[in-house]
Formats: C-alpha cells, structure tokens, sequence
C-alpha cells in the first residue's frame, strides 16, 4: 500500500510538496479552503524566479541556487509533459539601487564565480541594451531565469498527480489533531476530511492558527 499524507495548502509550497509526495509514489489528500489552487499568495500574475547571490554565500543563497537549478528541471518536465504551465526564460536584470549597491554587486560576481550562463555582472551600456531601455546603473543579469505565472506551476503541480491525489477544495481546515500516529484533519463543523498518519502544513501564515503549531515562528514577508 502507498504511504499516505495530507497536505493543507495549495500554493506553491502546498502544491510543490504535494508533487514531490506522488513522484515518489505517496498518496496525497491535497486541502485548500479555495476552489482551485494557487489563490493565496500564490496567485500574483507573475513572480520573478532567479538565485539570490551574496557575498558570503550564506544559506539563503544556496537554498535559493538549489532551487533555481530544481526549478528549470522541473519546468522543462512539466512542459514536456505538456502541463499547463505559463513562464518564458526570458532572463533577468537586477539592477544596483545606487553606485555602492553596484560595486557590491560586482564583488559578489566575482566572489562567487558563478557560472555565466548563471549569473554576469552588466555595465549600464549592456544592461541598456538588455532592457531595451535606458538604464541609469548596471547591475546583476541571470540569463536562465525568468518569469512563472506561480498558479498555473500550482496547476500544473496538481495535474502532474494523476489519480495519486484526492482534492478537497473548497474545504477550510479548523482542527487538526494527532490520536496514535494518525492525524486528522477537520472542518468547522467537526466533520474528518481526511486521515493519514503524515501531515504537511503549507498553508502558509495560516499553520499558526492551530493550537499545536500556534508557537511557530511564522512571519509573513512581502515578495
Ligand atoms: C505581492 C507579492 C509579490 C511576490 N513576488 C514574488 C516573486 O517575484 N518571486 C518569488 O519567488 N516570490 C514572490 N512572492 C512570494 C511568493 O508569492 C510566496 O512566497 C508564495 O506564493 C507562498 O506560497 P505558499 O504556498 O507558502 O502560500 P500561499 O500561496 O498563500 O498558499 C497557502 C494556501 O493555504 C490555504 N489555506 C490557508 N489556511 C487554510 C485552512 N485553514 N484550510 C485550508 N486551506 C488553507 C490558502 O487558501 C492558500 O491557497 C511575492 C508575494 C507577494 C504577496
């Protein structure tokens, strides 16, 4: 029999744990008090998808270069298997705010090492021409990268599931609870939308609301 887990939330994360889950042959209950995934934070038209270097390479960086390098294998599958998703590798230009953020930019680059098709630093002629645009300082460009509209990869996540995943939309979580190694997971009214004996909380700032993780330290950041 096919491990099983619950996974409240259909966002990016909810959605992204979900499909990883199946890929490895679980069972999922996917849950979203929406009627379709991506329409929390993950419903903004377009999120930019590209690392953040630093200086010091510190673990921000390298969860956001692992996930990049993850990112563009899985769109590629995702595309290939003809799934709904919307993003075009269009590249991206982080331009420096001002002429110190500029130099630190460039000592990142060159710090860093980092593979060209990965990330150049760009004067403000070539930014220029990148952007089509006149451009007041150079800055950071990320060839491979791009743009990703976040709930069509929400979409496409979910589809990629097949008949591994039971969807409960339209469904709000208002208590979970654990009783020998099987969680649960309830409606307002009481009534068990689904068991299993693992539970993914992905439902963002939310996870906060239940009494077993109100001491989380969860904080919402814009973008
Ligand atoms: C304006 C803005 C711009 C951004 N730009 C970028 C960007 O350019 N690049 C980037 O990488 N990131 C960007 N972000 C951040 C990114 O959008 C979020 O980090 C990401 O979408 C969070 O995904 P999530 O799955 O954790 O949360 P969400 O997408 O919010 O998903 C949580 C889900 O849980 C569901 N839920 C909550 N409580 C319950 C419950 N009790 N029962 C059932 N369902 C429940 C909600 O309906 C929701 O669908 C931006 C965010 C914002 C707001």
């Amino acid at each position: 029999m096919r491990p099983q887990a619950i996974v409240v939330g259909a966002g990016l994360a909810g959605s992204s744990a979900a499909e990883r889950l199946v890929a490895r042959g679980w069972q999922v209950d996917l849950i979203d008090r929406a009627a379709a995934p991506g329409e929390g934070a993950s419903g903004n038209l377009v999120g930019v998808m590209r690392p953040l270097p630093s200086l010091d390479d510190n673990r921000l960086s390298r969860l956001t270069h692992a996930a990049f390098a993850f990112a563009l294998q899985h769109f590629a599958r995702l595309t290939a298997e003809n799934l709904p998703l919307c993003w075009a590798p269009s590249g991206v230009l982080h331009l420096g705010r001002d002429a110190a953020h500029v130099a630190t930019q460039q000592r990142v680059v060159e710090a860093r090492q980092a593979a060209a098709d990965v990330l150049r630093f760009v004067d403000r002629e070539e930014a220029s021409h990148l952007a089509g645009w006149p451009v007041a300082l150079g800055g950071w460009w990320f060839p491979r990268a791009g743009w990703v509209n976040p709930a069509s990869l929400c979409r496409a996540n979910v589809a990629r599931c097949g008949t591994a995943i039971r969807l409960h939309f339209g469904c709000q979580v208002a208590q979970i609870g654990e009783h020998g190694g099987l969680w649960s997971v309830r409606d307002a009214a009481g009534r068990v939308i689904a068991e299993a004996p693992v539970l993914v909380l992905a439902n963002a700032v939310d996870a906060r609301r239940f009494p077993v993780t109100g001491q989380l330290p969860l904080r919402s950041a814009r973008g």
